[in-house]
């Protein structure tokens, strides 16, 4: 299990809930639409959220929004150290630094002694893009170059004290995130933000990421996510949300599984299984609904489910843990199962 790092009122690691994170894209010190938009992604479901602290006024910033926000601030610093630090000053729960593109060793001291002095957890996050230069020259713009980036810095953390520390290791080849994560979580216990970089727009951004993300989060690896999208942010929570599901991390939702039809189904399953699925979305208790076309395999196929349709011959029937204890006309369906829906959630 990895360590629990506490950011902000939120903690990561040692096994609490996956938090999901994602990032602003209005200018930070533009406070107004910074809080808006944090709001926004708070109410989609947001963890924690970060910003990026391009200039002093960013930094400076940092105060006023989070007067105004529930969620852990997240300050994002690239190479000057002095905003790193301005940015801790101001009250961020969290900073993300590349210890790569800091320009000195006695600087990236400065900015740790910093956060240790506030109490406040550092992300080391390396990016393919900027590997350590001796990890480089080791091990090529491999996976293992990332890990063994991510290794040295915490090697320098921790011999200056310091170990409040997220990590993370990220590529936007999914093949390599994948690679470098394991690595990492077989070389340190430090809480991982995982997440493929710079995925992209579109459905292959998405799968990219459902993939990269999903199958660490399987294979237990992950603390905190961040699907990665040029898009509005909100659809990175959203999305974000659907990869915890989908990989049984969060189980608190209304599942609702439905056959593909076949030749064999002699209702209107597509529509039924949408507006069903429609019907629980705000269902926050573990319950699976099946919506299956047919009698033959419908009740097998879904045996776990709490509750179940599969269609007849003019009839459905309704199922509970694959034994049938309903039956109901075609034409009655939708609105009979929506009342037996009620009794259960
Ligand atoms: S449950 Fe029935 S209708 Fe659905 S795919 Fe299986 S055989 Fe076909």
């Amino acid at each position: 299990m990895t360590k629990q790092i506490k950011i902000g009122n939120v903690f990561i690691g040692g096994g609490n809930k996956i938090a999901v994170q994602s990032m602003t894209n209005t200018k930070t010190s533009d406070v107004v639409a910074t809080v808006k938009q944090i709001e926004k992604l708070q109410n989609a479901g947001c963890d924690i959220i970060r910003v990026a602290v391009a200039d002093k006024n960013d930094a400076i910033a940092i105060k006023e929004i989070k007067k105004e926000i529930k969620i852990p601030l997240v300050a994002d610093i690239h190479f000057d150290y002095k905003l790193a630090i301005l940015a801790i000053e101001n009250g961020a729960d969290k900073i993300r630094i590349n210890p790569g593109n800091i320009d000195s060793n006695e600087h990236l001291a400065q900015v740790i002694e910093c956060a240790k002095q506030h109490d406040v957890a550092i992300r080391i996050g390396v990016n393919g893009g900027s590997l350590n230069k001796d990890s480089f020259e080791l091990y090529g713009n491999s996976a293992m170059a990332l890990a063994d980036s991510a290794v040295r810095y915490i090697d320098f953390f921790e011999k200056h004290g310091f170990f409040n520390i997220v990590l993370s290791v990220k590529s936007s080849s999914v093949q390599k995130t994948i690679d470098a994560c394991k690595i990492i979580a077989r070389k340190t216990d430090y809480p991982q933000h995982v997440g493929v970089t710079e995925s992209g727009c579109g459905e292959l951004a998405k799968v990219k990421s459902a993939i990269g993300i999903g199958s660490l989060l399987v294979d237990g690896i992950g603390d905190t996510i961040r699907v990665s999208l040029t898009d509005d942010p909100v659809h990175e929570v959203l999305f974000a949300k659907e990869i915890l599901k989908a990989t049984g991390k969060d189980k608190d939702f209304c599942e609702v599984i439905s056959c593909p039809s076949c030749g064999r189904c002699k209702f209107d399953l597509i529509g039924t299984a949408q507006k069903v699925k429609e019907y629980v979305k705000e269902i926050k208790k573990p319950i699976k609904i099946a919506v299956m076309g047919c009698v033959v395999n419908g009740p097998g196929e879904a045996k776990e489910a709490d509750l179940g349709l599969a269609g007849g011959n003019g009839k459905v029937v309704f199922f509970k843990k694959g034994q049938v204890y309903r039956t109901v006309e075609s034409d009655d369906v939708l609105a009979e199962f929506l009342k037996e829906i009620d009794d259960i959630k």
